[in-house]
């Protein structure tokens, strides 16, 4: 069925589904344009979240009664829903976590521990957010391993023939952002894990921006581990996902000690529980997670189709749009990217135009994004960053050029 033939929802239905969409910041009608940071939560989890804690709520797995059961039984569900969203195989591969760095950390520690020795070599790339470096950073200096980072283009993409000379029978990991959250390219990353796989490298993606942007099948992908936050799944924040391969999963010794982790504990030895519990000590954010089934549920609600048409709009009229202004150099122009705009105006400095945007209502980010090497790599000390989502619209990106014009004008 053609995209036009299926009855669902627009955007002007979607924003109704968003309350803070529909306030105000200094006096403006507020422009969100900040979801690389965080999307916004619909209605329907925010109800979830309120009704959970207020008439719900009990810790889970280890209480007979009532309340706990139920509780239990809605956060296994979730689980389950992750399973589907992201097409894994198993529930058991769905380990929650507290957020993309958490689960990024938790391979670095646990698969890091028993899979790196001295001299073996981890390639990441020099686009990745802080926490796809620093764990890996830290893991080759606790081993004695080496850190290779490949290289971006002026455009904002990677080269498939560096990886590939990168590659010595040391390489172990490939650690690859699915998309970047400050240039926005999408990364070809089902030719970096066939070129992996043929090496026998072990893959782990950073999904945190790819999340909400893209149908995301790790069983096609054929990727080991896939990492994201809730908080960019129009979720809670302190809640996040890590996808492992069962078969290393059930191979990778346990990260935290504690409560829930374990099958039995004496003084003198501690039997472990299996997959994915092992790895999930101490109680989780429960409600967090239990919200992040409605917002799954309100995203399983319509076609993603109509989502990443959208957003497609948007990229391509908000790209006409920025380069109106006389001096805008943008950051990241590969075909192939979401509608996020890292962008600098000659003459400007961005913290003074991320101020005055912001009076005018409007809600970017400046810096660097968390990704200090990429800035160093185009020698800035930032950009600023427009990062749209499905329920952001052309209207929006006029008020948004309005305003950044008047900024520049008001700057130079
Ligand atoms: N990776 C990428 C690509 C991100 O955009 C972010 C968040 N900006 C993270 C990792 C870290 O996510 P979190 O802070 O939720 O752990």
């Amino acid at each position: 069925m053609a995209i036009k033939d299926i009855k669902e929802p627009s955007v002007s239905q979607w924003r109704k589904d968003f309350p803070i969409l529909q306030s105000s910041v200094h006096g403006k009608p507020l422009v969100y344009f900040d979801n690389g940071a965080s999307t916004q939560k619909p209605a329907c989890t925010i109800k979830k979240l309120k009704e959970f804690d207020s008439q719900s709520y009990a810790n889970i797995h280890r209480g007979v009664h009532e309340l706990s059961a139920s509780a239990t039984e809605e956060y296994e569900e979730v689980r389950k829903q992750v399973q589907h969203l992201i097409h894994a195989s198993s529930e058991k591969e769905i380990v929650f976590t507290r957020g993309t760095t958490e689960s990024i950390n938790l391979v670095a520690y646990s698969w890091g521990e028993t899979n790196i020795k001295q001299g073996d070599e981890i390639i990441i790339t020099l686009m990745e957010h802080h926490s796809n470096i620093v764990p890996w950073q830290m893991l080759c200096e606790r081993k004695g391993a080496v850190l290779k980072a490949l290289s971006v283009n002026e455009i904002g993409e990677l080269d498939l023939d560096e990886f590939k000379s990168s590659i010595t029978p040391r390489t172990k990991l490939l650690a690859l952002t699915h998309i970047s959250n400050t240039l926005g390219t999408i990364n070809p990353v089902q030719k970096f894990i066939e070129i992996a796989k043929s090496n026998h490298i072990t893959v782990l993606l950073d999904g945190a921006q790819a999340i909400s942007h893209k149908e995301i099948d790790v069983q096609e992908l054929d990727c080991d581990f896939y990492a994201f936050s809730a908080h960019k799944l129009f979720g809670p924040t302190g809640v996040g996902i890590l996808y492992g391969k069962k078969s290393i999963l059930d191979l990778m010794p346990p990260w935290h000690g504690g409560g829930d982790m374990i099958k039995n504990v004496s003084i003198e030895k501690t039997t472990y529980a299996e997959t994915p519990s092992k790895f999930e000590a101490g109680t989780p954010n429960i409600s967090g997670v239990i919200a992040l089934g409605a917002s799954i549920k309100y995203l399983n609600s319509f076609n993603i189709q109509l989502r990443m048409k959208q957003e497609s709009d948007l990229l391509e009229y908000g790209t006409i749009r920025l380069k109106e202004i006389k001096g805008l150099k943008i950051y990241g122009e590969s075909k192939h990217k979401i509608c996020t705009f890292s962008f600098l105006v000659d003459g400007t400095h961005p913290y003074d135009i991320g101020v005055l945007l912001d009076k005018q209502g409007i809600a970017v980010r400046i810096g660097n994004h968390c990704t200090e090497p990429l800035m160093t790599h185009y020698n800035v000390p930032g950009t600023i960053r427009a990062s749209l989502s499905f329920y952001n619209t052309k209207e929006e990106i006029d008020q948004f050029i309005k305003a950044l014009d008047f900024s520049v004008n008001m700057l130079r």
